[in-house]
């Protein structure tokens, strides 16, 4: 169902809570904590500059990291209003709370127009235990609420869901910001009723993760292109040997039917042809958590769909990338989630860089939408410089998997429907 959006709503002279995604990377820097990547923030503020503009009272509230229902002074929000000040260009105000009357009492001097930052939200653990009293206190702070955080719409927090419902509840408007607004535009409705042909590129580490939206997408895909460590998995499925390549093997059953449900549909699901293979080799040293550190080693192009023992599939080969670029480069609509290869490690990068390139290649030259499902395959398109030659974007990694799923998000389903 249609949800209210910012643009619609009346709010001079009001207060709007605003729940954003200021979950910013941070370092320090000479005992001080700096943002260092304010992608985040710049993101918010079409949602922020609106609702000044409209004479709303803006009470902005976020998580930061994971301080576990502490007061962790690294993971104050504090920077971040100073870094935001510059970017609104405004004055922007810090409560060191995030409910309570303290806070209360300083809201009473904001005017329209104005901004104040909460502190973490996460600082209580009544937060992510969407504990009711809390939302009821958070409720408290504001007539209205705009959610603009589609990256936590997937978890029922107090400051994501359980908020939205108090107010709601008490007569106030629950809308989606304008972020928001197009994260389900573009990964809801415009696949809802794809331009075909309709490509989807799936990648990553595990089927497992993928495989309900592979279900879902079984549903209108005109072809699925498989890469990344879960193509050995379907491999295996096959009876086709993987040497050392990361697979699921209790997943192989999960990966048949996937085959097969996309036999009956006419859908095409596209494996690799050939692979980018090393030799994994223990270099003797132990992580953090007490496994061995492997190091890939002896990198190889594999022609056969076998692997030899040693071997360890690392990216998708030449061919592969020639047969998946010819599908993108002749698709009218593009989903792509998760990478081709282990492309953090430059070596084996190649093969997540040339589907970027065709995902970009196809929107430009044949103006087809090409929507990219956050995470992974979201840094491989900045890291190649083609970010801004895709038609979205999305902010979400778990959240945007899960909207793909077709599950509704709490912090969604909370909002007014139109
Ligand atoms: P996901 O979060 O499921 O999208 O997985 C992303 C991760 O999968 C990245 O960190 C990649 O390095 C990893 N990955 C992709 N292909 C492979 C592969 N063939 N073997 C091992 N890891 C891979």
């Amino acid at each position: 169902m249609a949800k209210l959006i910012v643009s619609e709503l009346n709010v001079r002279g009001r207060r709007v809570l605003v729940r954003v995604d200021f979950n910013v990377p941070m370092e320090e820097k000479d005992g001080q904590m700096v943002v260092t990547d304010t992608t985040r923030i710049k993101e918010t503020l079409p949602t922020l500059d609106l609702l000044i503009e409209k004479g709303a009272k803006l009470i902005l509230a976020s998580h930061l990291g994971r301080p576990k229902g502490k007061r962790e002074t690294s993971m104050s929000l504090r920077p971040v209003a100073a870094k935001l000040a510059d970017m609104l260009c405004r004055p922007v105000a810090f409560a060191d709370d995030c409910i309570g009357e303290k806070v209360e009492q300083t809201l009473q001097a904001l005017q329209p127009g104005d901004v104040l930052l909460l502190e973490n939200v996460r600082f209580y653990a009544e937060e992510e235990a969407n504990d009711p009293g809390f939302s009821e206190k958070l409720a408290n702070l504001a007539d209205v609420y705009v959610n603009d955080a589609f990256g936590s719409a997937h978890r029922a927090h107090a400051s994501t869901e359980g908020v939205a419902r108090v107010i709601a509840r008490r007569g106030g408007a629950c809308a989606a910001g304008l972020l928001m607004e197009r994260e389900l535009r573009f990964l809801g409705d415009e696949l809802e009723h794809p331009a075909r042909p309709f490509a989807v590129i799936l990648g990553g580490a595990k089927v497992s993760d993928k495989i309900n939206v592979i279900d879902r997408l079984l549903e209108k895909a005109d072809s699925i292109l498989i890469g990344g460590a879960m193509a050995y998995t379907f491999r295996l499925a096959q009876g086709l040997k993987v040497g050392k390549s990361l697979v699921e093997p209790d997943k192989t059953e999960v990966a048949k039917s996937a085959l097969s449900k996309a036999g009956a549909r006419g859908v095409k699901i596209l494996l690799p042809v050939d692979d980018i293979i090393a030799t994994p080799t223990d270099t003797g040293k132990v992580n953090k958590k007490g496994k061995p550190v492997l190091e890939m080693q002896n990198r190889r192009a594999n022609a056969s769909l076998n692997l030899p023992d040693d071997g360890a599939g690392v990216d998708i080969g030449p061919a592969t990338v020639a047969a998946y670029s010819e599908v993108i480069r002749s698709a009218k609509t593009i989903l792509w989630n998760g990478p081709m290869g282990i492309f953090e490690d430059p070596r084996f990068a190649e093969g997540t860089i040339a589907v970027a390139r065709a995902v970009a290649e196809a929107t430009k030259k044949s103006g087809a939408k090409s929507i990219i499902g956050g995470g992974d395959s979201v840094k491989a398109l900045n890291a190649a410089g083609l970010g801004d030659q895709v038609t979205f974007m999305s902010t979400g990694g778990g959240a945007s998997l899960e909207f793909l799923e077709g599950k509704l998000l709490p912090g969604v389903a909370a909002l007014s429907d139109r």
